[in-house]
């Protein structure tokens, strides 16, 4: 036996599992030619790797005892392991619960917060000059409310002098006073009020001045 096979036959074991760097495999696989000894041994030990491979897991093998200990140890791991990813998914829920309340709420508030759109179901009345040759003019927005009515009057050419008001009569000739104020500067203003008369039940709207009647609907 040459020390080179001394040598080499140490490399088998590691051949056979893969473990040589290539210039050792390389040394190895060349020495086999010529080397009976190698070559048995090789072929004798070739399916050794596999069953290494196939016995690893159940090696070593535990008592029964031990096995069960391992296997209750496994379920309470697995079983807090389950209990961590419902409570993490709990929250989670939670949280979505949560963003969809914030959502409907965002959704739902500004309804209640902002008046209803004035376009499809608010009326603009004319208010035209209650004498001829006089100058007040202007609008009424009518918005219907629960409650009745929120009149916007828009108005100009009103008298230098106030008080005035806002008077409201409904179909059954009740009266109401939706708003007063006072002089303007310029005649013109903008002032909302309020009755309980509703939309459709209003019959008459007039803007009265120290004078009388200054601007009214038609
Ligand atoms: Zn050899």
């Amino acid at each position: 036996m040459s020390q080179d096979h001394r040598e080499i036959r140490h490399l088998l074991g590691a051949y056979l599992l893969g473990g040589l760097e290539p210039a050792d495999r390389d040394v190895f696989e060349a020495h086999l030619p010529d080397c009976p000894s190698c070559r048995d041994e090789l072929s004798r030990s070739a399916s050794l790797p596999g069953l290494l491979r196939r016995a690893a897991p159940t090696v070593p093998q535990p008592p029964d005892e031990l096995a069960a200990a391992a296997d209750a140890r496994q379920h309470r791991l697995l079983a807090q392991l389950t209990a961590r990813r419902l409570r993490r998914r709990r929250r989670t829920l939670l949280g979505v619960v949560a963003a969809a309340v914030l959502a409907a709420a965002l959704v739902v508030t500004p309804p209640l917060l902002r008046p209803p759109a004035t376009t499809a179901t608010a009326a603009v009345i004319e208010l035209r000059p209650a004498t001829s040759g006089a100058a007040g003019t202007g609008t009424a927005l009518l918005d219907p409310r629960p409650w009745g009515t929120s009149v916007t009057l828009t108005a100009t050419g009103l008298p230098a002098t106030g008080p005035f008001t806002l008077e409201i009569t409904d179909r059954s000739g009740g009266h109401e006073r939706a708003a007063s104020w006072g002089t303007t500067a310029d005649g013109h203003v903008q002032v909302t009020g309020a009755t309980s008369v509703t939309p459709q039940s209003i019959s008459r709207i007039q803007v009265v001045g120290p004078d009388g009647v200054i601007t009214q609907s038609p």
